[in-house]
């Protein structure tokens, strides 16, 4: 069953702090703050709507809901209430920062059906946490997040690939120390640089480099695998392709089918290991390989990048078909195969 949201964007009015990758004047700018009334017509308009609720929360999206005024938070919360319960919504999702968390908020949250906090953690490296001036410690993400999954909430961490003065080194410990925490979601935003930031600075005066987006995609890809395996599940990688990003991004790792492209990795690897596999036994190389139905063109990859690889390094013409039976980015032999 597939999770939903009837998303509630509260743009980050009066924030004090100035991440610099974050340009508040023009969230601010294009966003109306919503209140109560606002609420009720997008809960009410999406239950009239809505064919099927099960698994739907109401969800506070748009970055620190826990640091705005108290009394607009709880105006919002209450607002939302009569739409929670049997034959409504399941309950409440917000996204907030690691030193907006305390025993406090989540006896509040917990009152008013919040079931799932995401976490903005952005990186596990304190100094490159200070070099983006995100204003918390990767400590403070730890605490916040064992603090959560005490209480009972969904845990989701939200984690940004390729920050200023980020190494290769520093995004695998971040991606290690992220899944030690075992959330139940992770969200995966490579930098964007937009214009008026300090990254934009950064990037213009050229001290800030960027990875090279054909090495960036395989590695995401691997992060992406590896959070699947330990049972995280990765609800976003990406920006939305959006027209917003497109004319106010100066560089960073932008591609409108970001995830697909990731995704098309996971299973270049996956076939590409059970080719070697069979290369390095001595037996028949694999000639036909089945993925869950639904990922054929993943596993194909855009344009066949992906046969066409395998056909260039690997010297043999493979075929993709379906297999109900097979899980996310699990791949098998299938029956055909032919000799070495
Ligand atoms: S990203 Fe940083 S600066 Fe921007 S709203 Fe969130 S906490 Fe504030």
């Amino acid at each position: 069953m597939k999770h939903k949201n009837i998303s509630i964007f509260i743009p980050h009015a009066g924030c004090p702090y100035q991440c610099a990758f974050c340009n508040q004047k023009v969230i601010t700018a294009q966003e109306k703050l919503p209140h109560a009334e606002d609420v009720r017509k997008i809960c009410s308009q999406a239950l009239a709507e809505m064919k099927d609720i099960s698994d739907t929360e109401i969800a506070f999206f748009g970055g620190s809901f826990t640091a705005i005024a108290r009394d607009y938070m709880l105006e919002l919360l209450e607002a939302a209430q009569e739409f929670i319960g049997e034959g409504k919504f399941s309950g409440i999702r917000i996204s907030t920062r690691p030193d907006c968390i305390s025993r406090e908020i989540l006896d509040i949250l917990k009152s008013y059906h919040v079931t799932a906090i995401e976490l903005g953690a952005q990186s596990m490296s304190n100094s490159v946490l200070k070099a983006n001036r995100r204003g918390h410690t990767a400590e403070q993400v730890v605490k916040s997040a064992n603090l959560i999954q005490h209480y009972g909430f969904s845990l989701g961490l939200q984690v940004m690939f390729g920050l200023y003065k980020s190494t290769w080194t520093d995004e695998l410990e971040t991606g290690w120390k992220i899944r030690d925490l075992k959330p139940d979601t992770v969200r995966i935003y490579p930098v964007v640089i937009l214009k008026n930031t300090k990254l934009a600075e950064y990037y213009q005066s050229g001290y800030y480099q960027l990875f090279p987006l054909e090495e960036v995609i395989p590695f995401i890809g691997q992060q992406m695998e590896q959070y699947h395996e330990a049972g995280i599940k990765v609800i976003k990688c990406g920006l939305h392709a959006s027209e917003f990003v497109e004319s106010e991004m100066l560089g960073g790792y932008y591609h409108p089918a970001f995830r697909e492209l990731c995704e098309n990795h996971i299973y270049l690897h996956q076939i590409n290991s059970l080719i070697v596999k069979a290369m390095m036994q001595n037996q028949k190389i694999p000639q036909v390989f089945a993925v869950r139905p639904d990922c054929i063109s993943k596993a194909t990859g855009q344009k066949k990048a992906n046969l066409n690889w395998i056909e260039q390094h690997r010297h043999v013409r493979i075929k993709i078909t379906g297999d109900e039976n097979l899980d996310l980015y699990e791949v098998k032999s299938a029956e055909e195969s032919v000799c070495i």
